[in-house]
C-alpha cells in the first residue's frame, strides 16, 4: 500500500478546527471526560496527528480505537493518554495490552471467568449490551458477578462502564422508542450495582448532540467520533442545534490531469454508458474508485472555479472524467467534497447521494489519497513531516 504524495488529489483536516469541535462538544454536553474516537484511522481523516492535536490542547481524555494494532500505532507515536480498545479481543495479545497501558473491553462473563493468569495491571472496561445485541452484558446477576471478580483482583482495574445506543440519530417514532428502551434497560442493568458513576460513557456524537439535555444519560465520559469531523452525523434527518458551533474540518480536492475537446455523441470510458451532450470540453482527473470515489457516484458534481461541474462516463479505478463549461487549464484545482467560491459539496450530500451515511464515506477515502494537515496544531505537532 503506498501513499500517493507526489498526485495532486488529497484530503485536507484543520487540526484546530477538529479541536475546537471536541472542546465545543465538552462543553455543550457539560461532559467531565472527553474520550476521542478515533477507529478507522480517525474516520479516515488520520488517528495519528488527530490524537497529537487533542493530547496537545488536552481537548481528549482518552483515545478509543477499534483493535489492538490501531492502538499500538497511536502509542508508537509517542501517544501518552489512555487509550481503549472497543470490541471483543482474544486472550492471545494481554500481554500487548498491559505492556503498553492499553484498555481492553470484557465482552461476556464467560470472557472475565476464563481469564488467564497475567503479570501486571490490566486495564478493563465493562460492555452493558443494552440492545445494540453486539457486545457486552445483557443480564443484571452477570453484571453483579462480573463486578465481584473485578472488585476482587487487584490486577483488574475497571476504566468505564459503557454502553451504546442504535439509534440516537434517527427521527422516527420507532427510533425514538428504541431509544427509550435501551435506557430503561441500561438503568435496570447498572441500578444498584455500586459502580462509581464516574465511569459510565453513555454519549456517542448523536447522543452528545440530540440528547444532551436528558437527565437520565450520564455524560461522566463521552465517547464521540463521527461528530469530531463537524458534520451531520444523521445525513440531515434531525437538524443540528444552531447554538452548536462545530466546524467542517476536512474538503478533498484534486487537480485537472487533462483536458480534450470532445465532439457531441462521442462516447465516454468504460461501457460507453454516456455520450457527450454537445461539443465541449472535457477534464480528466487523478483519482477514481480505488481512492474511495465509487462507480456510484456517477453523474454526481465536482467544484471547479466556484461551479458544479458533472462527472460524465463510468468512473474509472484511477481517472475520472468531468463535463466542463468551457477550456481549463492543467492543474486547476477540483474540489470532490468542501467549498470553493459560492459553491459547496458536503459530505451528508455525498452519502445522500450514494445512497449511505457520512461514516462510509469518510472512511473509503483510501490510504492512497494524501492526507494535509492545516491549522497552528499542524505546525506544532509537526504533522505534515515524515
Ligand atoms: C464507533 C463507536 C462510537 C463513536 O460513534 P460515533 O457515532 O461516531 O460518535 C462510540 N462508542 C462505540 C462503542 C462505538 O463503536
Amino acid at each position: 500500500m503506498v501513499t500517493a504524495i507526489h498526485r495532486p488529489t488529497w484530503v485536507s483536516v484543520d487540526l484546530d478546527a477538529a479541536a475546537h469541535n471536541l472542546q465545543e462538544i465538552r462543553e455543550w454536553t457539560k461532559a467531565k471526560k472527553v474520550y476521542a474516537v478515533l477507529k478507522a484511522d480517525g474516520y479516515g481523516l488520520g488517528a495519528i496527528p488527530l490524537a497529537k492535536a487533542f493530547q496537545e490542547t488536552a481537548s481528549a481524555d482518552a483515545l478509543i480505537v477499534s483493535n489492538l494494532d490501531e492502538a499500538l500505532e497511536l502509542r508508537q507515536a509517542d501517544l501518552t493518554l489512555p487509550i481503549w480498545v472497543l470490541g471483543a479481543w482474544d486472550y492471545s495479545d494481554l500481554k500487548l495490552f498491559i505492556d503498553h497501558d492499553i484498555v481492553i473491553t470484557i465482552p461476556s462473563l464467560a470472557w472475565l471467568q476464563n481469564l488467564p493468569d497475567f503479570e501486571g495491571t490490566l486495564k478493563v472496561s465493562l460492555a452493558i449490551d443494552t440492545g445494540m445485541t453486539r457486545i457486552g452484558f445483557d443480564k443484571a446477576d452477570e453484571i453483579s458477578a462480573a463486578k465481584k471478580i473485578i472488585d476482587k483482583n487487584p490486577q483488574l482495574d475497571l476504566f468505564s462502564v459503557y454502553t451504546h445506543f442504535a439509534t440516537a440519530d434517527e427521527a422516527g417514532e420507532k427510533s425514538k422508542a428504541y431509544f427509550e428502551e435501551q435506557l430503561r434497560r441500561w438503568q435496570e442493568l447498572t441500578i444498584n450495582q455500586g459502580f462509581d458513576p464516574s465511569l459510565f460513557s453513555m454519549a456517542n456524537s448523536a447522543t452528545c448532540i440530540w440528547h444532551h439535555d436528558d437527565p437520565r444519560i450520564s455524560f461522566a465520559a463521552i465517547r464521540p467520533g463521527q461528530l469530531i469531523s463537524g458534520v451531520n452525523v444523521s445525513n440531515g434527518e434531525l437538524k443540528m442545534p444552531p447554538n452548536l458551533h462545530l466546524e467542517r474540518i476536512f474538503s478533498v480536492c484534486s487537480e485537472i490531469a487533462d483536458v480534450r475537446f470532445v465532439k457531441k455523441d462521442q462516447s465516454l470510458s468504460y461501457g460507453a454508458s454516456e455520450r457527450m451532450p454537445e461539443d465541449g470540453y472535457v477534464a480528466t482527473l487523478p483519482f477514481g474508485y480505488n481512492d474511495g470515489w465509487l462507480r456510484r457516484m456517477q453523474k454526481s458534481s465536482v467544484i471547479i472555479n466556484g461551479k458544479r461541474m458533472p462527472i460524465i462516463g463510468r468512473i474509472t479505478m484511477d481517472q475520472t472524467m468531468v463535463k466542463l463549461d468551457r477550456k481549463y487549464p492543467i492543474g486547476t484545482r477540483v474540489t470532490l467534497i468542501g467549498k470553493d467560491g459560492g459553491e459547496q459539496i458536503t459530505v451528508e450530500e455525498v452519502a445522500n447521494y450514494s445512497h449511505t451515511i457520512v461514516d462510509e464515506i469518510q472512511t473509503t477515502l483510501a490510504p492512497r489519497i494524501k492526507r494535509i494537515y492545516t491549522g497552528d496544531l499542524a505546525e506544532v505537532i509537526g504533522a505534515n513531516y515524515g
